[in-house]
């Protein structure tokens, strides 16, 4: 569904996200085969995703395309977070099946802009990108808004094209 807004085309198509659906507002980029997009309940800010468009539950279904296509992508995100949030480096994670703490059976790599000093110790990230739901602190706990995401993917897509 393509909506006209002041002159301009905007795509207003959701994608699937495993058992979720990804508004358009949160998604900041685009390809053939993958998207990347902002998080509901991000580690710390500038914690964003990139997946394969099409449902892969685990990293062994991609086919080789795929995978060029979201490392390539994963790469230009990378580059774009750490630009975006005065990061210096990046912590970029799957976590590949049930046992190593994926909750959501959707190929998906974790890209987490990192700074000197962000985590008490550098691997803290890891418990934190898997903290249970029950676990989570009051401000994790709470989904973020719409426009909240909305205002951090329009970032993104802008710092995307610099
Ligand atoms: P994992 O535990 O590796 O499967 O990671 C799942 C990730 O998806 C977590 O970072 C969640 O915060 C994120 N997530 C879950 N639902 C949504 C959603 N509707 N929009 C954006 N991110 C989501």
């Amino acid at each position: 569904l393509d909506l006209y807004t002041f002159g301009q085309v905007i795509s207003m198509a959701s994608l699937r996200f495993g058992q979720h659906l990804i508004t358009s507002s949160q998604i900041f980029f685009q390809s053939s085969l993958s998207f990347a997009f902002v998080n509901i309940r991000p580690v710390v800010l500038g914690h964003v995703l990139v997946a394969p468009k099409r449902l892969v539950k685990r990293f062994a279904g991609l086919t080789q395309e795929e995978i060029t296509d979201l490392f390539i992508n994963s790469q230009r995100v990378c580059a774009t977070v750490e630009r975006a949030y005065n990061a210096t480096s990046c912590t970029i994670a799957i976590q590949d099946g049930h046992d190593a703490g994926q909750t959501v059976e959707h190929v998906h790599v974790h890209i987490v802009p990192r700074r000197s000093g962000d985590f008490k110790r550098y691997d803290d990230v890891y418990d934190k990108i898997n903290e249970c739901e029950s676990s989570l602190d009051s401000w994790q706990r709470t989904a973020r808004s719409e426009q909240d995401m909305n205002e951090e993917a329009s970032h993104l897509a802008a710092m995307l094209k610099q």
